[in-house]
């Protein structure tokens, strides 16, 4: 099931898709899933991130291609950081290119939504605390990362972290390709079979770290072939059997 979150006559809704129709939710998807009979058009909607995170966790070198491509050496455990939930912006909302930042990056992922509150969870659990799963536009400024020793400035602008345009619910996340598009042209093709830490793990992880909530995200990584983006620039992250975020530079 592909769910969305969304603004409808300006209220925040839940749906599912049906073709080119949304039947929403009564209430919010973490609380279980009862769909109203109406169906709503999902031409004209405003899509919102499928997700009411509190944090959002993002894992810092995570596919083998990746660390082949930078030389780098295979970490013994994930690297974690986090992006403010002021960062969030649905499928076709505007990055906004900071002022004084040199070198503007995309990162494409895939991410998990939480959909119970959690702590220390053994990996063989882990279906049970997983709603569904979205892309994710991890945007960077590489200059500031590179500046800085903490990354928080270089990954934290308003409108860093593009989610969506939907969260599915019954995709297998250990194989699926994902690939990113700048201006329609091929830029990331890869696989999450290239994972160096498999989703069960990191949220293992991250458990044993920090109390997790219902619609908290952790984000897996980038593959190969991350590069820059410019003003006026489209970057589109696509996920198999999830769908294809789409954002604009602005
Ligand atoms: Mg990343």
């Amino acid at each position: 099931m592909k769910l969305i979150h969304f603004l409808y006559n300006r209220k925040e809704c839940w749906g599912a898709l049906e073709g080119s129709f949304i039947r929403p939710l009564k209430d919010e998807p973490f609380k279980g899933i009862k769909l109203f009979s109406r169906k709503i058009p999902l031409n004209g909607v405003k899509f919102l991130p499928p997700a009411k995170a509190t944090k959002i966790i993002l894992i810092g070198l995570n596919y083998k291609d990746h660390a082949r491509e930078l030389n780098m050496n295979i970490p013994g455990e994930p690297l974690i950081f986090l992006k403010p939930t002021t960062a969030l912006i649905g499928h076709k909302g505007a990055i906004i290119y900071p002022a004084g930042v040199t070198q503007l990056d995309y990162e494409g992922e895939l991410a998990m939504v939480l959909k119970k509150q959690c702590k220390n969870i053994k990996p063989r659990d882990f279906s049970k605390y997983i709603l569904g799963y979205t892309c994710l536009n991890d945007v960077t400024a590489r200059d500031l990362q590179r500046k800085d020793i903490q990354w928080t400035r270089a990954k934290s602008f308003d409108s860093f972290c593009p989610v969506g345009p939907y969260l599915e619910t019954q995709v297998n996340p250990q194989n699926l390709n994902i690939r990113s598009y700048l201006n329609g042209q091929l830029r990331q093709n890869s696989q999450t079979s290239q994972f160096i830490f498999k989703p069960e793990h990191l949220l293992s992880f991250v458990s044993r770290i920090m109390t997790l909530y219902p619609g908290d995200i952790i984000s897996t990584g980038t593959p190969f072939g991350v590069g820059s983006m410019k003003k006026g620039d489209k970057i589109e992250i696509e996920i198999e059997g999830i769908g294809r975020l789409i954002n604009y530079v602005k």
